[in-house]
This record gives structure tokens, C-alpha cells and sequence, in this order.
């Protein structure tokens, strides 16, 4: 698809390295037709506090050093790149991870937790609440609020409770309370309306640290600048190796933010792929899969504008992945955004194929990556077919897959019967 010459100029603004413009980008929250604000009243003047303190810190140069200061004391940036070297023998390419799985707690969620849980102790806040579906964000801000010692609330469906069990001792070891949420169906979708209550009643002095690039501006936008070091370290490190620049970058795409993350860097390369691996679950069935883009229509929910898949009323709809990092019914709107204009490529990854490039880079590489992880690499060994020349290629790899073993057991285990 070739893009428009508005939308260039657009992404030529929308790919500035924001540690150096140190603006807040884009003002009115707008990626052409998505985003915005679609928040209730009593949330307004808490995201117009919000925005104006992220501006402000932006422009402090003490602020930007602390921050700069966790990401490498405490979440153990830069992370690696690595070229998988038995990996690029076996599938034909010259491969590259970029390893957010070896930050702390075991994926890219730190960087952005800590980047929020900091934002809100220069707005003076003593307390952080975030919502959580498998527990994963919920550690990282249980986490970071610890380093940073600030309380921490973390709402979880009574669903999800019971079922990560362990994570939610983790979040309460790290002096977390967690609110088992038992209104719908208990999962993370309630979670987060529970989230957004709480947060309306005790804004004077709670931030809300939201997973993932979604929700009002200015939350896409503020979670992509603190995911998008990863770009920002991967694009430099890729040269160093290679002296060029990737013929394709791939992610998976949950809410997206690890995806926008690398990606950013690389907006207006435009030889370079852009790849985003959507999770398609079991089928393209509603209800069977989490493939936003796919099988999405454009909707509002929690307080934007993008895609969600929904019914023919407009309800969100139950949604499946493998893996619980990428079961979310939408993606925010700056993904919805470049889909819309051709400059990332969406493609879904079924469990099944997830599972096999989960085991297959376990025993060729000597990594195990997160399940949600393994539908970016499943896709980059089917994309690598349609070259005839090795690609160079650049994979984040957004987590360690030590939290899904248990479960690949079970279902390896019960496939064998
Ligand atoms: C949460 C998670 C994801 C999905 O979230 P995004 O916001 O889409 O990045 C992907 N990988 C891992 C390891 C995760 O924990």
C-alpha cells in the first residue's frame, strides 16, 4: 500500500526520538481517525492533570535522569541484542533478538511501569493502582512501586485470581494489595472498569499506571514513550552488528505496546517491514481468537477510539488467545492507525503455530520465549519464505516464557493422550 503524503508528514512527527524533542506527541491525542478522549466526566480532569504533569516532566531534565537512571540500575537497560545464530542456520535468515526477556521481571512491562510509577511521584502521588489480567503488568507495578515506595492497589477478576494464583502472592510480597473484581465475567475487562472507579474517586492522590498503549490520551501516547527506548536501543544495536538496517522488525501485538515500542524507531525507514503478530487463537471464529485488527471493527472502549472485536451492537465480545498476554479485545489506537495507512502489516498466529515456535526456539536457540512471544516468531519463520535473498531481521523478543511452562506441559502433555 503505498501512504499518503499527509500521513508521511504525519509520521515523520509521530517517529521523533522523544527523549530529545521532549514534547508530548501527538497534542490532541488524534492518530488520524483514532484515539482521542471517550471518558466519563469525572475522569476529565484527572487525564487534563495527567497530561499537563507528563509535559512537565518531559521538560525536566532531573525528571528524564531518574528516569534514565531506573531503566539501567533497575530494569538492566540497555537489553541485549542477539543474533540467534543456530535459529538464522535452520530458518534462513540473519535473526536478531532483541531481549526485553532479560529485564527485570522478565519482560518489557518493567520499562513502562517504572516510567509511570516515577511520573506519579513527581506529581506527588502517594499511591498507584493498575488493573491486571494474568498478573504480568500487575508484578511490574507491584514492582516498581516497591523501588520507588509508593502503595500499591492492583485490581484482578476474581476469575484471574484464581487462576495465577502465584502472581498474586508475588504482587502481595511486594506489598501490593490486590481487589479480587467479581462483577462480569471476572476477567480483565472488569478489572479495569474497577480500575478507572477507583481512580475517579482518588485521583488527588493516586495515578493510574495503565498496561498497555490504550485507554484516553494521554496514556497511548505516554506508555509508547516509555516502551519506545526499546526501538530506540534495537535500531542502534542492529547497525553496530550489521552496518544496516532490518528488512522487516516483528512483535506480537496484545494492547501493543511492546510492538509500538520497537517499531518506533523505525516509522519512516520505509524499506523497512513493519510486522505485527495478533494472536488468532483456535479459529477466526468470534469469541475463538484476540486478532483486533483481523477481525476488529472500530468501536470505543475504555476511553478511545480504535479497533475492538465487538457484536453487531457494539458489545465487546469474549475474546481467546493461548496466551494471556495478547487477550485483549482491542489494540490502541496508534496500531489501528498505521494498519489503517499500510505502514504496519497485521497477520494473525493461531495457538497451535504459537506453540510449535514456542518449542522449537526452546531447543534450537536456547531460550525460552513467552507464549505471547512466540506468535512474533512463528510469523517471522513464515514471512522469512517469501524472501528469496536471507532477510536481515529484528525480533523483540517481549518476554521469557518461564511463567508458561507449566501451562505448555499441560497442554503438550494432554495432546500426547
Ligand atoms: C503483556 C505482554 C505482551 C502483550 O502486551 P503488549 O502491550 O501488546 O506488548 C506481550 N509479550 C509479553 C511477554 C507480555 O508480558
Amino acid at each position: 500500500m503505498k501512504i499518503k503524503k499527509y500521513h508521511k508528514k504525519f509520521l515523520k512527527k509521530l517517529s521523533k526520538n522523544v527523549w530529545k524533542t521532549k514534547t508530548l506527541f501527538p497534542e490532541d491525542g488524534y492518530y488520524g481517525d483514532f484515539g482521542g478522549i471517550y471518558s466519563p466526566e469525572v475522569l476529565i480532569p484527572a487525564l487534563e492533570e495527567l497530561e499537563k504533569n507528563y509535559k512537565k516532566f518531559l521538560k525536566d531534565k532531573t525528571s528524564i535522569h531518574e528516569l534514565f537512571y531506573y531503566y539501567k540500575n533497575f530494569c538492566g537497560r540497555p537489553s541485549l541484542l542477539t543474533k540467534a545464530e543456530r535459529l538464522s542456520k535452520e530458518w534462513n535468515a540473519e535473526i536478531y533478538l532483541k531481549r526485553e526477556d532479560l529485564n527485570h521481571t522478565g519482560s518489557h512491562k518493567i520499562n513502562n511501569a517504572t516510567g509511570q510509577v516515577l511520573l506519579a511521584k513527581k506529581m506527588g502521588k502517594k499511591r498507584v493502582i493498575a488493573e491486571t489480567g494474568a498478573g504480568q503488568h500487575g508484578v511490574a507495578t507491584a514492582t516498581a512501586a516497591a523501588k520507588l515506595g509508593l502503595e500499591c492497589t492492583i485490581y484482578m477478576g476474581e476469575e484471574d485470581v484464581r487462576r495465577q494464583n502465584l502472581n498474586v502472592y508475588r504482587m502481595k510480597l511486594l506489598g501490593a494489595e490486590v481487589v479480587p473484581v467479581t462483577s462480569g465475567n471476572k476477567t480483565l475487562k472488569d478489572a479495569t472498569n474497577e480500575a478507572m472507579r477507583d481512580w475517579a474517586k482518588t485521583v488527588e492522590y493516586t495515578h493510574y499506571v495503565i498496561g498497555s498503549v490504550i485507554g484516553p490520551h494521554p496514556f497511548p501516547a505516554i506508555v509508547r514513550d516509555f516502551q519506545s527506548i526499546i526501538g530506540w536501543e534495537a535500531k542502534k544495536q542492529f547497525y553496530q552488528a550489521t552496518k544496516r538496517l532490518p528488512d522487516f522488525v516483528v512483535a506480537c501485538v496484545g494492547g501493543g505496546s511492546n510492538a509500538i515500542g520497537i517499531f518506533h524507531s523505525f516509522l519512516v525507514d520505509y524499506e523497512v517491514r513493519l510486522l505485527g503478530a495478533e494472536a488468532g487463537g483456535i479459529s477466526n471464529q468470534p469469541g475463538m481468537n484476540s486478532a483486533s485488527i483481523e477481525f476488529g471493527e472500530v468501536g470505543y472502549f475504555h476511553g478511545t477510539k480504535s479497533l475492538f472485536i465487538q457484536n453487531s451492537e457494539g458489545q465487546i465480545q469474549n475474546v481467546h488467545s493461548i496466551s494471556a498476554g495478547l487477550d485483549y479485545p482491542g489494540v490502541g489506537p496508534e496500531h489501528a492507525y498505521l494498519h489503517q495507512i499500510g505502514r504496519v502489516e497485521y497477520f494473525s498466529v493461531r495457538d497451535k503455530e504459537a506453540l510449535d515456535a514456542f518449542v522449537e526456539v526452546s531447543q534450537i536457540e536456547g531460550i525460552i520465549p513467552a507464549l505471547e512471544t512466540a506468535h512474533a516468531l512463528y510469523l517471522a519463520k513464515q514471512e522469512i519464505r517469501n524472501y528469496k535473498k536471507k532477510p536481515y531481521i529484528l525480533v523483540c523478543l517481549s518476554g521469557r516464557g518461564d511463567k508458561d511452562v507449566a501451562e505448555v506441559n499441560r497442554i503438550l502433555q494432554n495432546q500426547n493422550l
